[in-house]
């Protein structure tokens, strides 16, 4: 299936959720979820009571809402749970894990970006390395001790300082630090934990769907 390229917020409206897809709007009130609640999509939704969802929609409900996050395709997600479900440990927790860790993500977290797919963008078109070196490739994997840092050249580049302003409000997680600013470098310092990630995840919900 080819990934969503529809208006991003209709996403989150399905979801009944901030999903976090737009970057800067995400955090101002102009969000139409901030404006207008979470009620479902479409000439119907304002009047639509959204569905007690049980059993298999719930689960998958969970799914397509954790890719959406992400910005996965099924086939991605579906390698990133068989990843999991071979780690030691709690299987939702270690694909949560493994999606927080790639990099596009990672650029989002320490705040070069102001959205994941703007992160993926970036590292897509060479404005990131790990370590001093060049990467380019949005699922690798970061782990403790990386330093992820913008090119030099890019390092004016207006979208980037912009992003890097608006997100320096938003906070960051635990396992992250920015190890310069001048530089725009921060540093992987720990491996995400459960708490690190969003509360409004059930990723119980995704294992036992896919264990079927
Ligand atoms: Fe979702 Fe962001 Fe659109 Fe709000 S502005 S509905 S959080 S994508």
């Amino acid at each position: 299936m080819a990934r969503y390229r529809g208006p991003v917020c209709r996403l989150c409206r399905r979801e009944g959720m901030k999903l976090f897809l737009k970057g800067e709007r995400c955090y101002k009130p102009s969000c139409p979820i901030e404006k207008r609640g979470p009620q479902p999509p479409g000439q119907h939704g304002r009047n639509a009571r959204r569905a007690k969802l049980i059993g298999y929609g719930e689960q998958l409900r969970e799914k397509q809402k954790v890719k959406r996050i992400y910005g996965m395709l099924e086939r991605q997600f579906r390698l990133y749970f068989e990843r999991a479900a071979r780690m030691k440990g709690v299987t939702g927790e270690n694909l949560l894990a493994l999606l927080e860790r790639r990099l596009d993500n990672t650029v989002y977290r320490l705040g070069f970006a102001t959205s994941r797919a703007q992160a993926r963008q970036l590292v897509n078109h060479g404005h990131i390395t790990v370590n001093g070196r060049s990467v380019n490739i949005p699922s690798f994997q970061v782990k403790v001790g990386d330093e992820i840092s913008i090119v030099e050249k890019s390092r004016s580049n207006i979208h980037i300082q912009s992003a890097f302003q608006t997100a320096s409000g938003r906070g960051r997680p635990g396992w992250l630090e920015v190890a310069s600013v001048e530089d725009m470098r921060g540093r992987v310092v720990a491996l995400p934990r459960r708490e690190d990630i969003g509360q409004n995840i059930n990723e119980q919900l995704i294992v036992e769907l896919y264990s079927k």
